[in-house]
């Protein structure tokens, strides 16, 4: 497995290996989630949660299904999401009098139901979470995490008075990505203000954080959009406002995909050895490994027990593992797990009760003192998350380049990450030029940075049409 030669390949073989997924269900597009993702995806979803509650959101839960006519009522957000919705036509062997979509996004589901909720100042803000699934027919190739015709995540669909506190929240969720993805999870970003032409179906401004794969194609990471009364005017999201008229509401939604978030974790923090977990998301964290010696089996294997068990009782979670493999092949095994800390309990150790505790990201090992395994699991466990992210940072910083032809874009996109090039607008108009690029070197532009905002040289021009270029934006080919 070499990552770096061959990233598909090592992807293919570690969500195989490592128990993430079964591929083998017999619905194209939907795999089986296994135990040892799952595991993580949860503690995934408890850190964006307490994140959005602690910011103000409320969780709820919406039906799955979604009638037509709360569907078709925003032209837009119809056309860009019909050619994908799975719908419900039957039931109980009768055809229904309308159809019912899958929900592919909740939209048209809260919003019918955020203009009952809706009726004064007092009212606002709403703001609502769900953790759930949704369903898209993809079209393009799926793969197990990065693209799904089902996949996990959670939708925030806010609502307010004004304009300035939609764009407000805007800012927030990108605050949330940045504390859950990047400082805890470890995974860099930019966000991006997509261009006219690539905003979610119905929004004023979309803004997408783009991460990148170890093969320098770019993933579309959780976004957030301005919907402004694009959607409150049709569903009549609305409120009387002081002076005692009616007033539409300015909205926002945010959707961090949770197992399209975990991909990028096992992607951008495994090695050749396998995966490596940030500590606060690895179903186990510390694993301890008797390292047998004839005569004193029984005493080594109640060591690891009691020392597993220690860990525990300090809120880890610890395991020792006393199956009847080699040592050798269980850390060879835990290791592929990406299982964050080892212990090592042998016969010399139950003498000098000082244990081996090994890292999992930098191979470093250390002797420790009985009792001060619990602090050491805990900062070790701490290091090594940082560590995964200072690692993961200064590779993203070098993934950011600059052309000023389409030869030179080809060529750069060629060694992977971001190319930035002067381009002549965003706007509709724009439209030509991003196909031209992505016809002739297969880079898709990404949009405009959204902060810092970056703007071209003075007297640039467009590397598709050699017009005065209005815009720099970044181009990357992407998954
Ligand atoms: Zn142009």
């Amino acid at each position: 497995m070499d990552k770096t030669k061959n990233f598909s390949e090592w992807y293919s073989e570690i969500t195989k290996q490592a128990g993430l997924c079964d591929l083998r269900y017999n619905v194209k597009g939907f795999v089986v989630f296994m135990p040892w993702s799952v595991s993580s995806l949860k503690k995934m979803y408890s850190l964006f949660e307490r994140e959005l509650e602690a910011t103000g959101h409320k969780p709820a839960l919406f039906p799955a299904l979604i009638p037509e006519e709360n569907f078709l009522k925003e032209k837009e957000h119809v056309e860009g999401f019909a050619p994908e919705v799975f719908w419900v036509t039957e039931a109980g062997g009768e055809k229904l009098e309308q159809k019912l979509a899958m929900r592919p996004t909740s939209e048209t589901a809260m919003y019918k139901m955020y203009s009952l909720w809706i009726q004064g100042v007092s009212d606002l803000p709403l703001k609502i979470y769900q953790s759930c699934q949704v369903w898209r027919h993809e079209t393009k190739a799926t793969r197990p995490f990065i693209r799904s015709r089902e996949f996990h995540w959670i939708e925030a669909h806010d609502v307010f008075a004004t304009q300035k506190e939609a764009e407000d929240q805007v800012k927030q969720d990108m605050n949330t990505t940045e504390k859950v993805m990047h400082k805890t999870l470890g995974v860099p970003f930019i966000y991006f203000q997509r261009p006219e032409w690539d905003k979610f179906a119905g929004a004023v401004h979309t803004y997408g954080a783009d991460s990148l794969m170890p093969d320098g194609r770019t993933i579309q990471q959780p976004s957030t959009h301005l919907l402004g009364q694009n959607f409150a005017k049709p569903f009549n999201v609305s409120f009387t406002n002081e002076k005692g008229e009616k007033d539409y509401c300015w909205q926002t939604c945010y959707g961090p995909a949770i197992s399209r978030i975990y991909a990028s974790v096992i992607s951008v923090h495994g090695d050749n050895k396998g995966l490596i977990l940030p500590f606060q998301i690895a179903p186990l964290q510390v694993v301890v490994v008797p390292v047998q010696k004839k005569g004193f089996e029984k005493k080594i294997g109640e060591k690891a027990r009691e020392i597993a068990e220690k860990l525990c009782g300090h809120g880890f979670l610890a395991e020792a593992d006393e199956s009847n493999a080699t040592p050798g092949f269980k850390y060879n095994y835990w290791e592929m797990k990406g299982v964050p800390l080892r212990v090592e309990v042998g016969a010399r150790e139950l003498e000098s009760k000082e244990f081996v505790l090994a890292r999992r990201d930098t191979g470093e090992k250390m002797k420790v003192a009985e009792n001060d395994l619990p602090k050491k699991v805990g900062e070790f466990g701490e290091a090594l998350s940082e560590n995964l992210r200072k690692r993961a940072d200064e590779w993203f910083s070098k993934q950011v380049h600059s052309a000023n032809s389409m030869d030179e874009l080809g060529e750069q996109l060629d060694k992977g990450g971001f190319v930035k090039v002067p381009l002549c607008s965003v706007e509709m108009s724009g439209h030509n030029c991003a196909d031209e690029i992505k016809s002739k070197t297969t880079g898709d532009v990404r949009g405009t940075r959204f902060h810092p905002e970056e703007k071209p040289a003075a007297g640039a021009k467009c590397i598709a049409c050699g017009k005065p270029a209005k815009e720099l934006v970044y181009v990357a080919r992407q998954y």
